[in-house]
């Protein structure tokens, strides 16, 4: 077999209801997915989580390596697209784009053998993943806490046993939408807080110590990325375990945060941080040095199944009869074309199962894609 064409599609849908959390505000979903034709008339679908432009315009000066080469030889092919612009760039869009070439492969390659692709990673472990709701975001309500209550509360009612709530806006306001939310929930279901990287360790660690008392599940990018000190500052004084690693990328991003132990819970993005391939290094390695594994989720259908894919073969950490397994990122939010470009993607009572059709287990609705398309 072999690869006959190489198509990138730059997505966008403004949105009714505009929502911020602590980096920007977004009125706009936007999306890079990546088309992959073989000669044998199997056709691939990748995503890639980043700025669209900048990832097609990546992925387009990968396509002279990829056409011509054989879908099959995954990881040839990923050293060398990585290693095609290594200088120029180990990690952002370069990988992202990467991640999505990479996914649209293995779904390739799931489809020519007829199974998906957890099968072919050496799955399944896991044919179903507890989901967490990722929402909470902050509109304009007239009173915040309210309208974060209501919809914490309404995740519950859903079957959600797990939900993320948006910080980073000032620590007052961060505790009393704290307070609200876990009052809105009780204490059954799980809560953590995610800052966007929008506070430095001092800061973190005072909204820390104040809301810790709710049990918070994990406190995500407390601080910058780049500030893995301050990762570690907060990890030494917070009881929340620390999570982070959604602007991260490859495994050799990830070997010093695992080897020194920086996070509590790594969460690569598969769309970004190499795709399934280096994903699949990544949670084994995590695994090896005893860190828990959930991925950064946020995307349309595909993205989704991309993830889940992965999940169905995450290692148990540690192994046993009750292990703690990894959650599915469940976005919530508003996204006009997220199952528009794919099938639904649902959940019962917070479970989504695994997909089982071959590749990513998805089909892709051509129209869909076409009609959201960049002008
Ligand atoms: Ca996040």
């Amino acid at each position: 077999m072999k690869i006959t064409a190489v198509n990138v599609y730059p997505l966008s849908a403004p949105i009714r209801e505009p929502f911020r959390f602590s980096q920007a505000r977004v009125g706009t979903r936007v999306a890079l997915l990546v088309e992959i034709e073989t000669d044998e008339g199997i056709v691939g679908w990748g995503e890639g989580y980043g700025p669209p432009r900048l990832l097609a315009s990546v992925v387009e000066n990968y396509a002279e390596l990829l056409v011509g080469a054989d879908p099959l030889a995954g990881d040839a092919i990923w050293e060398a697209l990585y290693n095609r612009l290594r200088d120029h760039g180990q990690k952002g869009v370069v990988i992202q784009g990467l991640s999505a070439v990479d996914i649209a492969l293995w779904d390739i390659r799931g489809k020519a053998f007829g199974v998906p692709v957890h099968r072919l990673m050496g799955g399944p472990l896991r044919t179903e993943v507890q989901a967490y709701a990722t929402g909470l975001y902050l509109k304009d309500w007239d009173d915040p806490a309210i309208g974060l209550a209501d919809e914490a509360a309404g995740y519950v009612e859903e079957g959600f046993k797990a939900m993320k709530l948006k910080v980073g806006f000032g620590i007052d306001h961060d505790v009393r939408m704290t307070d609200a939310v876990r009052g809105a929930i009780g204490d059954h279901a799980a809560l953590m807080i995610d800052a966007n990287h929008g506070y430095d360790a001092v800061s973190a660690i005072a909204l820390g110590r104040r809301i810790e008392h709710h049990r918070i599940g994990w406190f995500e990018e407390p601080v910058p990325p780049e500030d893995l000190r301050g990762y570690r500052e907060v990890k030494a004084a917070l009881s929340i375990p620390v999570a982070g690693g959604e602007c991260e990328f490859t495994r050799f991003g990830f070997r010093d945060i695992l080897a020194e132990r920086m996070f509590d819970v790594v969460q690569p993005d598969t769309c970004a941080a190499g795709g399934l391939t280096e994903c699949k290094k990544i949670a084994d390695m995590a695994a090896a040095f005893g860190v828990r594994y959930v991925p950064h989720v946020w995307g349309t259908g595909i993205a989704i199944a991309t993830a889940l894919q992965l999940l169905a073969v995450v290692p148990r950490n540690p192994p046993g009869l009750y292990p703690n397994e990894p959650m599915m990122e469940f976005d919530q939010s508003e996204h006009p074309f997220r199952f528009e470009v794919t099938p639904r993607i649902s959940h019962r009572d917070g479970i989504v199962q695994v997909p089982t059709g071959p590749g990513l287990g998805i089909e892709v609705d051509r129209d869909a894609v076409m009609h959201y398309r960049m002008g």
